[in-house]
């Protein structure tokens, strides 16, 4: 099998951690670039729950993976931690934090529903998020009745338990946006994949 992300063929690699972790779709070599984030992050005096540091590594495979629409690397998000996440938020739905419509229709796909779609679980999509131009479109007082770039779409009923997922988390604003639009009585967990280091 050839890493996704450098091309190389794993089985020739005289790596032990390539012996062992021969269906990780990255090599060693790309795997280790990836940093555990050990950073505690409280957004709406929520825990954060995440597993790598946005780091350059990271952030091209990111890139990679979102913007030059390179489906196939799905998979090299989660696998390290697949079994964890699984074990831990079982017997919650997920709830995917919204890109604006736009970037899904030009992406052709929803990146995060195929990024956490390994996981085998419950799956939710909300929320909807207007782009800056649709938001532009919108008269003065239409913005003011959204109030957020973010809006729940109507009719959606939101389970008890649930995860709500993204891939990175930096400000963290439009994560603090889709929390406030949870009911009050919904027990919330919160898992992003990457963090970006708070400055200072
Ligand atoms: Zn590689």
């Amino acid at each position: 099998m050839r890493c996704l992300m450098c091309g190389k063929r794993k089985e020739e690699s005289d790596s032990f951690f390539d012996f062992m972790n021969e269906k990780d779709p990255l090599c060693y070599s790309c795997r280790k670039r990836w940093i555990r984030n050990k950073e505690k992050r409280i957004i709406d005096k929520k825990l954060v729950d995440t597993s790598w540091l946005y780091n350059e590594a990271y952030a091209s495979s990111l890139l990679q993976y979102k913007e030059c629409y390179d489906e196939a690397l799905q998979e090299i998000f989660l696998f390290p931690i697949k079994n964890y996440l699984k074990r831990k938020y079982h017997n919650r739905t997920l709830l995917l934090v919204p890109s604006s419509q736009k970037k899904v229709e030009e992406r052709g796909f929803n990146h995060l529903e195929k990024m956490y779609q390994c996981l085998g679980m419950e799956m939710m999509n909300p929320f909807l998020k207007l782009s800056e131009e649709e938001q532009k479109e919108k008269s003065q007082k239409e913005r003011e009745e959204i109030g957020q770039l973010i809006q729940l779409k109507e009719g959606i009923v939101i389970p008890k338990r649930i995860l709500v997922v993204d891939d990175v988390i930096t400000t963290g604003s439009t994560l603090k946006a889709c929390l406030r639009l949870l009911p009050k009585d919904c027990d919330i967990k919160i898992y992003v994949n990457s963090t970006v280091l708070k400055e200072g």
